[in-house]
């Protein structure tokens, strides 16, 4: 039952609010769901009905909802100094005490970092450090960023140019010049035609192609997500890095790897390059560097860039009012301190990666699944109309949003993709939270084949 409260703002929400990535007259008839509360792996909505968020927020709420601690953090902070810059020659303790801390945690090659309020300026600040760095090192034609089709990093002008969504790239363009875009790892829509290993290398070598067309002595960086998130949770075959690697190295290319979502241990390691072995010049982070409990992001610097920066440089024409805002640096101090407190990153690694890993797979016997895959706490289920080749529905069908609702309906926060169902729940879960999670997404399965169903009798 809608109370009249509620009813007002689902009007006043229609009638004002232009919501991010959305069909603005689609849902202004159709409402929206309200959120007013949560705690630990739940979320509540104005009509009382309980969620499990199976995708902590925006991938971002890994500590879950509700720690007075980080709430206690914003407020003593917003008491003791809630703002100055970090402009001209000042500076203020939480972000000096949080850039030493994450500088700390990162791997030993990376000790600088310089703070946005997002991910998006985490991206953009890196494309103009990138293109900087090779400016001072005297080789300012490497102007070339080569990133991924369907990789996302970001929705400023910046960060949708370097993403890969070209639904994103055909409004309010032109794109900034001097990107390009190769394909991705993604083996389950685009590769099935070959093994795995094989299709891993075949991306890998689409790197290599793109650069020699391009000329290498023209190329900057590549950008990549270790684990595509918002493209569907594509986990790329194990020969893709590798193969990357010997690439980049062969060319000398800087190599950037997009942290905002594998950062801060979903796939069970500090940072997701550290699971692949691979050692970034530069990572844009975000999102769970305060548990999305206030904006905050950032780029961490490796040496090589750094010390070029730092002796060669002279001023960097870039930077934010926010920039290390205090009070999201209190936060994210917080949030890192108790990570580690509670030994997340293991946790995840060592047992509720592993856990979901066992339970998420048992979803690959629906009779709508053609794929289920996980890693760390990050995981996908590919929708199929025929499960023995994999063929996929009619697009027109929408048969990801229809399950995504259906989950809605049923009490599970579960992302769509097309036809991707994805989830990447706040890593405090537990393995009764798990099973819950599991037991939500087969229900949901169930109830989006039951409608297929009764939709082909109509
Ligand atoms: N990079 C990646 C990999 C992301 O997933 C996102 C957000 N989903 C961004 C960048 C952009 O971050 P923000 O929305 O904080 O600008």
């Amino acid at each position: 039952m809608t109370s009249p409260g509620t009813a007002r703002l689902k009007a006043l929400d229609s009638d004002h609010h232009l919501h991010p990535f959305t069909d603005f007259k689609a849902l202004s008839e159709e409402g929206s769901r309200i959120i007013t509360a949560a705690s630990g792996v739940y979320i509540q909505d104005a009509d009382g009905q309980r969620m499990l968020d199976g995708m902590a927020g925006l991938w971002c709420v890994n500590l879950g909802y509700g720690r007075q601690e980080l709430v206690d953090a914003a407020s003593q902070q917003m008491t003791q100094l809630p703002y100055y810059n970090t402009f001209f020659k000042t500076a203020h303790p939480p972000a000096i005490e949080l850039a030493a801390e994450l500088c700390r945690l990162a791997p030993d090659h990376i000790n600088h970092v310089f703070f946005t309020g997002s991910g998006s300026e985490a991206n953009d600040t890196m494309l103009r450090m990138v293109r900087r760095f090779w400016a001072l090192k005297g080789k300012p034609e490497k102007q070339w960023i080569i990133s991924r089709e369907n990789g996302y990093h970001g929705s400023t002008v910046a960060g949708m140019s370097l993403g890969g969504m070209a639904p994103m790239h055909e409004q309010g363009g032109p794109c900034v010049p001097g990107i390009t875009h190769i394909r991705q790892p993604y083996w389950f829509g685009e590769g099935r035609d070959m093994n795995r290993e094989e299709f891993g290398k075949v991306c890998a070598d689409a790197l290599e192609a793109r650069i020699l067309e391009l000329g290498p002595d023209n190329v900057a960086a590549f950008l990549a997500e270790p684990v595509q998130g918002a493209g569907g949770a594509i986990m790329p075959p194990d020969s893709y890095w590798p193969a990357v690697k010997a690439v980049l190295e062969k060319y000398d290319i800087l190599l950037v790897i997009d942290e905002v979502i594998c950062g801060f241990g979903r796939l069970g390691e500090w940072f997701g390059s550290q699971h692949y072995d691979l050692k970034p010049d530069l990572m844009p982070i975000a999102k769970g560097l305060s548990s999305g409990y206030l904006p905050i992001g950032g780029v961490l610097v490796g040496d090589r860039i750094a010390e070029t920066l730092v002796q060669e440089g002279g001023e960097f024409y870039h930077g934010f009012t926010y920039s290390g805002h205090p009070v999201c640096a209190a936060v994210a101090l917080k949030t890192l301190e108790i990570m580690q407190r509670e030994n997340i990153v293991e946790r995840v690694r060592d047992d509720l990666g592993p856990y979901l890993a066992k339970r998420w797979a048992t979803l690959a016997d629906h009779p709508l699944v053609g794929e289920a895959r996980s890693l760390g706490l990050m995981g996908a289920l590919e929708l199929v109309a025929d499960k023995a080749t994999g063929e996929r529905f009619d697009s027109s069908l929408a048969v990801g949003s229809m399950c995504r609702d259906t989950c809605f309906d049923t009490g599970l926060v579960m992302r769509s993709v097309g036809d991707t169902m994805i989830i990447s729940p706040p890593l405090v879960i537990t393995h009764d939270e798990i099973d819950a999670l599991v037991s939500l997404a087969r229900a949901a399965l169930d109830e989006t084949a039951r409608q297929l169903a009764a939709s082909f009798h109509l």
